[in-house]
C-alpha cells in the first residue's frame, strides 16, 4: 500500500528542511517508482505513533519575497500537493507573519488538502505561545508553536497531522493519564500507591517506561488508564533495600516532568515542610495539574467538624501557589476516601486541557475591566486591554493583548488572574497570563 504523502511548504528560510531532517530521522531519502511520484522531488519516511508516511520538502518551489507567486512555480506547488493527504505550511514564529505568508495561505485555502500551520522557531514556551497566536490571521485554524532545531512542540503537530491520515491497523489506545506521586520520605506514598492498585483488580504492568529506565506502574480504572509514574523506587519499599537516592529531588522533577497531574501526598500528622513548599513551587511552575492528598487521616486524634476545615486553611496558607488544587484527606490504612482520588485527578485533567473560546475570555475581561479599570499613571496614562484568547493548554495559557506592560502592576495582573479563576474556574490546573504590548 503507498504510504500517505506529507507536503512541507512555507517561504524560504522558515526552517522546512530542519523540520523535515526532524520528521524522517536519519532515514534515507527515497526515490520512488509509483506512479505520482515524480521528478525532483525527494520523499522521506517517517513515523509517528503506528502512523506511517511520507516527507517531501517542498524546498524547489522558490516563493520569492519580491514577486507573486511565479505561475509555473505555484503549478509545480500544486502538483505536490495534490498527490499529498495533508500539508505542513511552515512559518517564521521569530519574524511573524509576513504577506508572502499571507498569499500562501490563501493559495492554500483554496486546495482541498488539509494544512496544518508550524510556527517554527519558537525555542521559548511562554514566548511561542504569543508568536504562535498571531498566525491565527492566517485564516487555516490552531498555529502550532515548533522549535525544528531543538523538537519541542513537534510532537503536538504530529499529533493531529496523523488524525488526517489514514487509521493503521493497530487498535486505538484507551485513554492515558501521566500521574506522579511526590511528596517526602514517609508520608505514605508507597503505601498510598499500593492501596489504589489493590483497590483495582485490573493491573496492567508493571511495565519498563519506554525510553528510560524507569519503571512505571498502570492500572485500569473505569476504562482509562492511569500511569503512574516512575514507581521504582515506590513499590520496591519494604522489600530491597533502597538508598535515599530512590527520594531524591532530581527524581521526583524528573517524574513531575513527565505527568499531566501530580498527586502531591503530605502527612496530616506532620507540619507543612520546606521540601513540601519546593516540589509545590515546582508543579505549579512546570504547569501541570494537581490534586493535594493528606495522608494518614486515620490518625489524626479527636477529630470534629473544624478539624479538616481548619488544617485545609493551613494547608493552602502555607502552599498558596497551589490554592486552586483539590486537597482530599484520605488514610492509606484505612481505605477512607481512596476512591475519591481518580474523580479528583480525571476533573484536574479536564480543567488542564479545556479550552474557552475566544468570546467567553474577552467577556470575561470585559467584565473585570468595567469593575476595575487599570490605575492610570499621574501623568494620566491609562492601561489598556484590546483582545484576550487563551492561546494553549496544559496548562490553560492566555494572551492579553496591551497596551504597555509598564501601565499594569503585580496587583491588578493578580485581580486579572482572579477573575478569569472566579468566572471560568479551571480548579485543579494552574494557568498562566501572557502580557503581551503593543510595539
Ligand atoms: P528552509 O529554507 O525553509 O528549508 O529553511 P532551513 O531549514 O534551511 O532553515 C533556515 C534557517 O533557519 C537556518 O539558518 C536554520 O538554522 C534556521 N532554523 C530552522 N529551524 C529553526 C528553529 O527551530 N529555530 C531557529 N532559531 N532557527 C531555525
Ligand atoms: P513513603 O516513604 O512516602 O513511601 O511512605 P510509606 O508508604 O512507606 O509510609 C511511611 C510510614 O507511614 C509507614 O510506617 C506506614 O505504615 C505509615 N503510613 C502510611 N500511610 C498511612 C496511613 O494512611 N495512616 C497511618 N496511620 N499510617 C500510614
Amino acid at each position: 500500500m503507498a504510504l500517505p504523502i506529507v507536503a512541507v511548504v512555507g517561504r524560504p528560510n522558515v526552517g522546512k528542511s530542519t523540520l523535515v531532517n526532524r520528521l524522517a530521522g536519519e532515514r534515507d531519502a527515497i526515490v520512488h517508482d509509483e506512479p505520482g511520484v515524480t521528478r525532483d522531488r525527494t520523499y522521506r519516511p517517517a513515523f509517528w505513533q503506528d502512523r506511517e508516511f511520507l516527507v517531501v520538502d517542498t524546498g524547489g518551489l522558490v516563493f520569492d519575497d519580491d514577486s507573486d507567486f511565479l505561475p509555473l512555480i505555484r503549478q509545480q506547488a500544486e502538483v505536490a500537493l495534490q498527490e499529498a493527504t495533508a500539508a505542513i505550511f511552515v512559518v517564521d514564529g521569530q519574524a511573524g507573519p509576513t504577506a508572502l505568508d499571507y498569499d500562501i495561505a490563501a493559495w492554500l485555502r483554496q486546495l482541498p488538502v488539509p494544512v496544518l500551520v508550524a510556527v517554527n522557531k519558537c525555542e521559548s514556551r511562554q514566548m511561542g505561545q504569543v508568536q504562535a497566536a498571531e498566525f491565527w490571521s492566517l485564516g487555516l485554524g490552531e498555529p502550532y508553536p515548533i522549535s525544528s532545531i531543538h523538537g519541542s512542540g513537534t510532537g503536538e503537530l504530529l499529533d493531529q497531522l496523523i488524525t488526517y491520515l489514514p487509521a493503521g491497523e493497530t487498535l486505538p489506545e484507551a485513554p492515558q493519564i501521566q500521574v506522579a506521586i511526590a511528596g517526602r520520605p514517609n508520608v505514605g506514598k508507597s503505601s498510598l500507591l499500593n492501596a489504589l492498585i489493590g483497590s483495582d483488580r485490573a493491573i496492567v504492568s508493571p511495565i519498563s517506561g519506554t525510553t528510560r529506565d524507569a519503571i512505571d506502574t498502570v492500572i485500569e480504572h473505569h476504562g482509562t488508564q492511569y500511569r503512574f509514574i516512575d514507581t521504582a523506587g515506590i513499590r520496591k519499599r519494604g522489600h530491597v533495600a533502597y538508598g535515599p537516592e530512590m527520594f531524591s529531588v532530581h527524581r521526583a522533577f524528573k517524574a513531575i516532568h513527565r505527568s499531566d497531574v501530580v498527586l502531591l501526598v503530605l502527612d496530616a500528622l506532620e507540619e507543612i515542610t520546606e521540601q513540601d513548599q519546593r516540589l509545590a513551587g515546582h508543579i505549579a511552575d512546570q504547569g501541570r495539574a494537581c490534586v493535594l492528598i493528606v495522608n494518614k487521616w486515620d490518625a489524626v486524634p479527636e477529630k470534629d467538624t473544624y478539624t479538616m476545615n481548619t488544617y485545609r486553611d493551613r494547608l493552602y496558607q502555607r502552599l498558596n501557589f497551589l490554592d486552586w488544587a483539590e486537597a482530599l484527606f484520605v488514610s492509606a490504612h484505612t481505605g477512607q476516601r481512596l476512591d475519591k482520588i481518580f474523580a479528583a485527578v480525571d476533573a484536574a485533567v479536564e480543567q488542564h486541557r479545556r479550552r474557552v473560546s475566544t468570546a467567553v475570555v474577552n467577556e470575561v475581561i470585559q467584565e473585570a475591566l468595567r469593575w476595575h479599570t487599570p490605575p492610570a499613571t499621574r501623568q494620566g496614562r491609562q492601561g489598556k486591554i484590546y483582545y484576550a484568547t487563551q492561546v494553549a493548554t496544559q496548562p490553560p495559557t492566555f494572551a492579553l493583548f496591551i497596551n504597555d506592560a509598564k501601565l499594569f502592576k503585580d496587583n491588578y495582573r493578580r485581580y486579572i488572574e482572579g477573575q478569569i479563576r472566579q468566572q471560568l474556574g479551571f480548579r485543579g490546573t494552574p494557568i498562566r497570563l501572557l502580557w503581551r504590548s503593543k510595539k
